[in-house]
C-alpha cells in the first residue's frame, strides 16, 4: 500500500491518520517545518488539511509530488476572490461581493452591497479572523485594500453545511445538511438529522456536486451555506474535510476522513449509513474534562493542544435514533461545560424538541 503523506500536522491530519488504520493505510501528517522526506517515492499519494500553507522545504517537495491531488484547487479555493469568482462562474447562489482593489471607492461600495458589509481578507481568515463589518466610508482601510473582498450582509435565518466526497471517476456522495451554530465566527455545534433540512438537500447536493464536478476534484469538499428563507446561499467552500462533519466519526459507516482517504487512494466510497440524529459541540478554550466521559453515548475527541481562550482543542460526538433522544445527553452535559456552553445547548435543545 502507498502512503499519504498529509500537508499540515493539526487536529484534521491526526484524525485522517487514525481513519486510515482500519484501512492498513499509511497516513502521515507532515508539519510545515519538518525536514524534507527523505525516502518520499512516485507511488505515494499527497493530500493535505488545510488549503493554504506556508512555504518551507517540505512543502514545496509534498506540493510538486506528481501524486498531489486536486495540486490546482488548492490555490482557486484558498483566495476568497478566486473561490467567489468560480462560484458566480458556474452560478451557484453566493453572497453578493465585491474586490476591495487600492483605488475602490469606498463610499460607492457601501452604496452598492448595503450599509454595514462584511470584509474578508482573501487569504489566511478562519474562525472568524481576518474579517471586518464596514459601515462608514471614514474608516481606514488602508491595511485592506488589494488584499480583501467585501461581502453584503446576509440577513441570514441559520447556518447549514453540506459535506460531500467526489473520487476520481466522478462518483459522488454527500451527508445529511448539517445545521451549525456559529458565535463570533466560531463553529460552536453542529446537527444532522433534523427531518425539516431533507426539504434543502437536493438544492445543497447540486451545488455542491457543481462545483465538485467544475474542478474535477477527488476527495471531501465541504461547503457552508446560508438559509435565507427557502433559499441557500454559498458563504464559503473548504476543499478539505471540515468542522461541521467531525459527528461522522461517531455517526456514519463512513467518517468524513475515511471517505477522502478512499477517494484518495482510489477505494471503493460507497454511500454512507448515518444514525438518525448527531451532536457535535466543539470544546474551545476549556480545560479536559474526564467526567464528559462519563455520560452515556457522548464521545470524547481531545486534540492534545495546549489550552488557549477561543482555541478548538477537542470536539464531543453524541448520536441517538431521533434528534429529540438528544436531549438526555445534552441534558447530562449540562452541569459538566462552563457558563460559555449553555446558550450552546439551549440552541440544540430548541431545535430538536
Ligand atoms: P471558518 O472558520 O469557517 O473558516 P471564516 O473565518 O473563514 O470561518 P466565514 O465562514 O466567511 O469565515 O465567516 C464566519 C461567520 O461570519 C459565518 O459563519 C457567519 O456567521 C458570519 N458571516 C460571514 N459572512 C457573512 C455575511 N456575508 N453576512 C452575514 N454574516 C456573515
Ligand atoms: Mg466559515
Amino acid at each position: 500500500m502507498s502512503r499519504i503523506f498529509v500537508l499540515g500536522a493539526g487536529q484534521l491530519g491526526a484524525m485522517l491518520h487514525y481513519s486510515g488504520l482500519p484501512l492498513n493505510l499509511q497516513v502521515v501528517p507532515v508539519d510545515f517545518d519538518a525536514e524534507p522526506i527523505a525516502d518520499l517515492a512516485d507511488s505515494d499519494l499527497v493530500t493535505a488539511e488545510i488549503e493554504r500553507w506556508p512555504d518551507t522545504p517540505v512543502t514545496r517537495q509534498l506540493a510538486a509530488h506528481p501524486n498531489f491531488i486536486n495540486a490546482k484547487v488548492f490555490g482557486l479555493m484558498a483566495d476568497r476572490l478566486s473561490q467567489k469568482a468560480t462560484l458566480d462562474e458556474l452560478q451557484i447562489a453566493t453572497s453578493p461581493w465585491q474586490s476591495l482593489e487600492r483605488d475602490t471607492d469606498v463610499a460607492s461600495l457601501l452604496e452598492q452591497l448595503g450599509s454595514p458589509c462584511l470584509l474578508k481578507r482573501r487569504t489566511g481568515g478562519y474562525d472568524g479572523r481576518g474579517q471586518l463589518w464596514l459601515d462608514s466610508p471614514d474608516t481606514d482601510l488602508s491595511d485592506w485594500q488589494g488584499a480583501a473582498i467585501a461581502e453584503q450582509k446576509i440577513p441570514f435565518d441559520e447556518e447549514v453545511s453540506i459535506i460531500g466526497v467526489r473520487n476520481a471517476s466522478g462518483e459522488m456522495h454527500f451527508y445529511p445538511l448539517a445545521l451549525n451554530l456559529h458565535l463570533n465566527g466560531i463553529l460552536r455545534a453542529s446537527l444532522v438529522g433534523l427531518e425539516r433540512l431533507q426539504a434543502l438537500q437536493a438544492e445543497a447536493e447540486a451545488m455542491l456536486g457543481r462545483l465538485m464536478k467544475h474542478l474535477d476534484y477527488c476527495g471531501v469538499m465541504a461547503m457552508e451555506l446560508f438559509r435565507v428563507g427557502d433559499k441557500l446561499l454559498v458563504n464559503e467552500v473548504a476543499p478539505r474535510v471540515h468542522n461541521s462533519g467531525h459527528w461522522s466519526l461517531s455517526g456514519s459507516s463512513v467518517s468524513q476522513f475515511e471517505w477522502h482517504l478512499r477517494a484518495t487512494a482510489g477505494l471503493p466510497l460507497a454511500p454512507a449509513q448515518v444514525k438518525g440524529a448527531c451532536l457535535m459541540i466543539n470544546l474551545i478554550g476549556s480545560e479536559r474534562n474526564e467526567a464528559w466521559l462519563s455520560v452515556p453515548a457522548v464521545e470524547l475527541w481531545w486534540y492534545g493542544k495546549s489550552v488557549r481562550p477561543g482555541r478548538k482543542l477537542g470536539h464531543l460526538n453524541t448520536c441517538a435514533a431521533v434528534p429529540a433522544d438528544l436531549s438526555t445527553q445534552v441534558q447530562a452535559l449540562r452541569p459538566l461545560l462552563e457558563e460559555d456552553y449553555q446558550s450552546v445547548l439551549d440552541w440544540v435543545e430548541k431545535r430538536i424538541s
